[in-house]
């Protein structure tokens, strides 16, 4: 098993009819560069930088940041990265204070809600990445958008700080793609909405199945609930991919659901054509996708859309795996 996998590192992640898919990997630390590279990621999908921020008294400058950023760009050598903005609050406190100041944390100022909240927070960040942008090929994400006017917020102060960087003679890239994730359910239904505005939309699946089925994805008594096939789920999730396409704006997708092999061919029979998950499941994952001919997965996948028996679900879905293509 382990030599297949092996053997996989070197092949290309196409499926049994041809069809070419990206597979990414997601990082939260400098280290994690080095072990997406050697799973064969073509590149990061995720960058979670909040744990830049975590553990500390100060916050990281601009400078800082963008050493950070730096460092991450020349791990890559010329393969592309993600960076997400600021994901803090709910599940990725600062500390415990902050951690129990509202009552309903996933549902407050987390996110892109706190940075807009807080352009003193967001402002150096923006602006790190801009100038990251002009020393290799970097993409910036912004996360748990819900609503055009928070975007066209981000958005204007994106422009604001680029004319701040012009002013100050520093060199970053003007033409850096912007995109989002779609990680609330407002915002899947919304998606033809982000897909318009956008450069390109990331399925955070980790927030969307917690928001879509009220699950808290940290509280362990309602784990059991937490189902990425529910259809509801699974609906929300083809919406995203099909809007992107009418748009023609590339989706991917890097929630842990990305990373899981239980669901690669459910995800390629969704029509998604780009993974980002944690360097561990890279190969696996891979391997997969190597012996899936979409042509065959297309009806039992629609099938399994439309079973709300969760058992017979998890029946359809083992069938699906272990499909011989
Ligand atoms: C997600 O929500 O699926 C996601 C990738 O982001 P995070 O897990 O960091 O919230
Ligand atoms: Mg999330």
């Amino acid at each position: 098993r382990a030599h297949v996998l092996v053997k996989t590192r070197y092949e290309p992640a196409c499926t049994q009819d041809g069809v070419s898919i990206r597979l990414l990997g997601n990082i939260e630390l400098l280290e994690d560069v080095e072990e997406v590279i050697d799973a064969g990621a073509e590149g990061v999908g995720l960058y979670r930088t909040e744990f830049l921020y975590m553990n500390r008294e100060d916050t990281p400058d601009e400078e800082e940041q963008l050493e950070h950023y730096r460092a991450v760009i020349d791990q890559l050598r010329g393969r592309p990265l993600t960076i997400r903005t600021l994901d803090l609050g709910a599940d990725k406190a600062l500390d415990q204070e902050t951690a129990h100041h509202c009552a309903n944390p996933a549902l407050g100022l987390r996110a892109i809600r706190l940075c807009l909240h807080d352009p003193s927070l967001f402002r150096p960040q923006l602006k790190a990445v801009l100038r990251a942008a002009a020393l290799g090929p970097v993409e910036m994400m912004l996360p748990m958008l819900s609503s055009l006017g928070e975007l066209r917020q981000a958005l204007a102060l994106i422009a604001e700080v680029k004319q701040e960087l012009a002013a100050e003679g520093k060199d970053f890239d003007a033409a850096m793609p912007v995109g989002g994730m779609i990680e609330v359910p407002a915002a899947a239904l919304a998606a033809d909405m982000f897909a318009a505005e956008l450069d390109f939309l990331s399925i955070g699946t980790n927030d969307l199945i917690q928001y879509t089925l009220a699950i808290d994805r940290v509280d362990d008594e309602v784990n059991y609930l937490y189902d990425p096939t529910h259809p509801a789920v699974l609906d929300l999730i083809r919406r995203i991919i099909q809007a992107g396409a009418r748009h023609k704006v590339p989706v991917s997708m890097c929630g842990e659901m990305a990373g899981d092999p239980l669901y690669s061919r459910l995800l390629l029979g969704l029509g998604l054509n780009s993974f980002s998950m944690q360097a561990s499941s890279l190969l696996e994952v891979k391997h997969l996708i190597r012996q899936t001919r979409l042509d065959r997965i297309m009806e039992p996948v629609e099938t399994l859309m439309q079973t709300w028996d969760p058992d017979r679900r998890a029946e359809l879905l083992a069938q699906i795996q272990n499909l011989q293509c």
